[in-house]
């Protein structure tokens, strides 16, 4: 699916001396940073400070669960995600993505790979599948506990990537859903993005592996496929499409692609029987359309647990099982989780 695999090496073996290279060609400085900045950061040997990171292999704590290794990435497609871990003594630490134009296209908390205070720190970034192709900058800012703030800074090269494009003829029932602006659909869309944009540092530390929720089941659309809404009426609406469809019959069993906490389980009026559960500090899998849940709110559940069954409840065409990931909001492509080992 992806046309390159050197996105996240999970081992470390991605291109270090590289990475240092194009960090040093992006040229940031202690002066070109535009991002806010608590207390005077030093003037840092940027190339001397990359040198020091790029030798370093992170092994983190994760909890009990898998350990965890990774360099920082030299590449990435759009709709992927990046996820990188170094050792530092910092309070805390943010990380931004800037394409080539300089824009911050990405940006997350860093959070802790495990329970203890000397556990690397973690950044889970999403790749905008809107991304513009080129060299783009990974840029962290670490405060230190005394308030002072220093800055570390890669290369990253921004792939090409081409998505599908298909049209959905509505029925009149899903033409409503789509026009339902009642209180109650909006109520459901403010509570659906209060959870997807939460970043809880106390959420569940789960690396991998991922599962798919149906396992090789037929798919019936991609992941960012633009969508075009054909209306009875005869207007015609385009939308992206955030995950992947199966086309698996109703009751088909599905299951909870990693470890995890059910933070939300209910009924919706455009997605039907819905249930999300977070991994990660930011990072979340949906599954929507179900005809029933077999997991509830607050639940604690492993890759493979049982927590719905398929159906075709909400805007649905027929039986099928929405699949999509999250992380800070943004869509990722639920390939790039499954390509993770
Ligand atoms: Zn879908």
């Amino acid at each position: 699916m992806r046309p390159r695999k050197l996105i996240c090496a999970p081992l470390g073996v991605a291109s270090l001396a590289v990475a240092a290279f194009l960090a040093i060609a992006a040229g940031p400085t202690a002066t070109d940073r535009n991002v806010p900045i608590a207390g005077p950061g030093p003037a840092s040997s940027l190339s001397a400070e990359m040198a020091a990171v790029a030798g370093a292999d992170a092994t983190a704590d994760s909890g009990g669960m898998k350990a965890y290794k990774s360099a920082v990435p030299d590449s990435a497609t759009p709709g992927d995600c990046l996820i990188f871990s170094f050792p530092e003594e910092a309070r805390e630490a943010d990380c931004i993505l800037y394409d080539n134009a300089g824009k911050a296209i990405a940006r997350t908390a860093g959070f802790r790979a495990g329970e203890s205070a000397e556990a690397p720190w973690v950044f889970v970034l999403a790749v905008p599948a809107t991304a513009r192709p080129g060299l783009g900058r990974l840029e962290t800012v670490l405060r230190r506990e005394d308030g002072s703030a220093f800055d570390r800074a890669w290369g990253v090269s921004i792939g090409e990537k081409a998505f599908m494009a298909e049209e959905v003829r509505l029925t009149a029932k899903n033409a409503a859903i789509r026009s339902d602006f009642s209180r109650e659909r909006m109520k459901q869309i403010d509570r659906l993005n209060e959870i997807l944009f939460r970043f809880d540092p106390g959420a569940p530390r789960y690396f991998g592996p991922w599962k798919s929720p149906v396992g090789d089941a037929p798919r019936s659309a991609a992941f960012f496929d633009a969508r075009t809404y054909l209306y009875p009426k005869g207007t015609r609406e385009t939308t992206y499409h955030y995950g992947i469809d199966f086309a698996v019959p109703r009751g088909t069993p599905v299951f909870s692609s990693g470890d995890g906490i059910v933070v939300l389980a209910e009924s919706r009026i455009s997605t039907g029987w819905s249930v999300v559960v977070e991994h990660l500090p930011g990072v979340y899998s949906l599954y929507y359309h179900l005809d029933s849940l077999a997991a509830s709110e607050g639940e604690a559940v492993r890759a493979g647990t049982l927590i719905g069954r398929s159906g075709s409840t909400g805007l649905s065409t027929g039986p099928h099982l929405h699949w999509e990931f999250r992380v800070n909001g943004e869509a990722v492509s639920p390939d790039w989780f499954l390509s993770r080992d």
